[in-house]
């Protein structure tokens, strides 16, 4: 345990979801920092802090507060001290779900963050980490999208609570002296944790590629349906960056240490976090039948409301300026999401 982390708290707000769970156990095993989390398990589960107990030893706690409930924001941060940091994951991130239901989104995910800037200084914690989303670039004609590819029309009400996100973190950082702030942007994770022993177990029915394509192989779901097989990509499937779990959460570790060990870091910064390269959801269907072994019953299907084309990312500003660079591919995130699926999948489902 380093000096600088001794009887200091980071908060994971979401830390029983998919990232917040990679990223405690991340944190436990590169820093010294207490953890503490703030999950209401509106997408998830408390099984997620006996499997961060069962790999690393340690139990995190939890209050189950809606971040979005202004009152138990202000409760939770009178009773927690010495929180230093935040990071914060809390939000509902489905892109379909978000053009059904708008105002959901905007009140959960807006509301959350309102509440947690709002208590902020008081509460004497002087960084953030905020869950931003390649959505914010829109459908952007040039590639790779680099942090000066302007930020375009948001496609979906989700895409726009992570623009909106920013832009109220820029303006926190500027208008609190001493307040430090990053915005990574999420290019697409998947993947579990190599022990296979915690992964991604959403409580809503999943949107996203790797849940869909491992509960289909497993027989929970039926088909994998693509979305679309028209765009202008090579194979006609949409186009994305994944990246694995466990190197988005470890960035989160490599930013949270820049920004406390680095008085110079400016005072808000945004990371893309990706792997660099553009792989098709039909390439990403066959690496997964290459790392499990698995004929995977999938069909085409038409597209789907607020999906951008093609989108992968220059991440050279993370690596450079974070020192921090992925280590898994494809095949990889797939082999991980299956052997989570085989260990732990229909044990954590509802
Ligand atoms: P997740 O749903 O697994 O985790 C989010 C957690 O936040 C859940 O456990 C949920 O119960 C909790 N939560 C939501 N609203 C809350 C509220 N009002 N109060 C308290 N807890 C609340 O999602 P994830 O995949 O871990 O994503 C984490 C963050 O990363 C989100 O902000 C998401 O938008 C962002 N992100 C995710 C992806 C992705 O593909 N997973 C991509 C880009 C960005």
């Amino acid at each position: 345990m380093s000096a600088l982390s001794k009887g200091k708290k980071i908060l994971v707000t979401g830390g029983a979801g998919y990232l917040g769970s990679h990223t405690i156990l991340e944190l436990i095993e590169h820093t010294g920092y207490e953890i503490v989390s703030v999950d209401n398990f509106s997408n998830s589960s408390p099984s997620a802090f006996d499997r961060i107990e069962r790999i690393s030893g340690k139990r995190i706690s939890n209050h189950a507060i809606d971040l979005s409930d202004e009152a138990a924001v202000k409760r939770f941060f009178a009773g927690e001290k010495d929180i230093i940091g935040i990071i914060h994951f809390a939000a509902l991130k489905s892109v379909p779900d978000s053009v059904a239901n708008p105002q959901l989104y905007y009140h959960n995910n807006n509301g959350s963050l309102r509440n947690i800037l709002g208590n902020m200084p008081a509460a004497g914690a002087k960084y953030c980490i905020f869950s931003s989303s390649c959505s914010v670039y829109g459908n952007i004609s040039k590639l790779p999208v680099s942090e000066h590819t302007p930020i375009g029309r948001a496609e979906s009400p989700y895409a726009e609570t992570k623009q909106q996100g920013e832009k109220m973190l820029e303006q926190f950082a500027e208008r609190n002296r001493g307040m430090k702030v990053i915005s990574l942007r999420y290019f697409n994770p998947v993947g579990a944790h190599p022990s296979g022993l915690l992964g991604e177990s959403p409580l809503n029915p999943p949107t996203n590629l790797a849940p869909l394509i491992t509960g289909t192989a497993a027989g929970r779901y039926r088909e994998f349906v693509i979305h679309g097989h028209d765009y202008n990509t090579r194979d006609g499937t949409c186009v994305r960056d994944y990246i694995h779990v466990s190197d988005i959460a470890y960035a989160h570790v490599k930013a949270l240490n820049f920004l406390i060990e680095n008085e110079k870091a400016p005072d808000y910064d945004v990371f893309n976090l990706g792997t660099g390269k553009g792989v098709t959801v039909l390439e990403a269907v066959k690496a997964f039948e290459k790392a499990s072994g698995i004929k995977l019953n999938y069909r085409m299907g038409p597209r789907r409301k607020g999906d951008v084309e093609a989108i992968y990312s220059d991440c050279s500003k993370a690596r450079t300026v974070l020192g921090w660079s992925p280590k898994y591919d494809i095949e990889d995130m797939m082999g991980s999401a299956w052997k989570w699926e085989l260990n732990c999948g229909d044990k954590v489902r509802p």
